[in-house]
């Protein structure tokens, strides 16, 4: 039987702390171990001490996903003791120095019509912890479908993208516990943000449907016991996707009242949706307004015409 730990770590950031999870069969291995920052470091160190584990036992590291609140301690990680970074080849190019987030999404935010002056107001909201990299020996790479085997049992790596085009959840089979990043949670709904789709970076990856998807597949596996990415554990799994599913079926409505009998931008819907939105929130609720009109349009449920580079939406009549 495998033993997880769920270790809550430091960040800075409104949603709070992070939960990393050791596994505590060898290889010993650390899932998001978090951020890049002092305090994370503290809390993270001290719980392991207290479990018995020093950090040169650490031979394994999994990131979920790149975000920087899950992946920033796996470089000073690795470089400490040796261990291997895991992680789904879609997150790698996100997790290098040269990589600039808002550069590759600088087309969608033209497309959502964003004045000049919103733009400079997200991109002056500087993240207070340094952005993640990846190290630069030791990278396994991850397409879900491995088994990480360990002395008494085995992780599966299951490819679940949406909040991030590399999202990795590992499920135990034995256990039935399923080891969730921001796959889902249990008080809040992860943002489907905003991707660029890898094989032609013009292209926005249809997030919504994608993670409404992997909603479907987590419904049909069966987990005992969720342990998120942040707050407390899930245990029963059915109820944590059909709230997910309804969140998202009452966000369509809404989006689609918004649309009825008005021709609105992206930035127009996400004013309505989050009309106090400051800073990298509005960047957010762009992401989520991008997400919800992208599925409707596939759906047939609003039309979209092109005015000056920026897109206009429609409910269908
Ligand atoms: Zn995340
Ligand atoms: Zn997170």
């Amino acid at each position: 039987m495998l033993e997880i730990h769920k270790i809550p770590v430091h960040t800075p950031y409104p949603i709070g702390p992070v939960n990393s999870y050791l596994i505590n069969n060898r290889p010993y291995t650390l899932v998001d171990p978090g951020p890049d920052t002092e305090e994370a470091k503290v809390s993270l160190t001290k719980r392991l001490t207290s479990l018995g584990v020093v950090l040169s036992d650490i031979s394994r590291v999994v990131l979920t996903h790149y975000h920087t609140d899950h992946s920033g301690l796996a470089r000073w990680l690795s470089g400490i003791t040796g261990a291997h970074v895991y992680v789904h080849k879609y997150e790698v190019r996100k997790l290098t120095f040269d990589y600039d987030f808002f550069q590759e999404r600088l087309p969608f935010l033209r497309e959502a019509g964003l004045p000049t002056e919103v733009l400079r107001e997200i991109l002056e909201d500087i993240d207070p912890v340094e952005k993640p990299v990846l190290p630069q020996t030791g990278l396994e790479i991850l397409h879900g479908g491995e088994v990480l085997e360990f002395e008494g049992g085995s992780l599966l790596t299951l490819h679940l993208p949406g909040h991030s085009d590399g999202h990795i959840c590992l499920y135990d089979e034995a256990s039935k516990n399923f080891l969730a990043g921001d796959f889902i949670l249990k008080h809040i709904t992860p943002n489907p943000n905003m991707e660029p789709d890898p094989s032609d970076f013009n292209k926005r990856l249809p997030t919504l449907s994608q993670y409404l998807n992997g909603l479907e597949f987590l419904e049909n596996v069966g987990a005992r016991l969720i342990l998120p990415g942040h707050g407390e554990n899930i245990d029963n799994s059915r109820d944590a996707v059909s709230r997910a599913k309804k969140h998202h079926r009452e966000r369509l409505a809404v989006v689609t009242s918004i649309l009825e009998g008005n021709s609105l931008s992206v930035y127009q819907v996400m004013r309505v949706l989050f009309p106090h939105a400051t800073g990298f929130q509005i960047y957010l609720g762009i992401s989520e307004a991008f997400a919800h009109l992208d599925c409707l349009l596939a759906g047939g449920n609003v039309t979209k015409k092109e005015i000056g580079g920026v897109s206009f939406f429609r409910k269908a009549s």
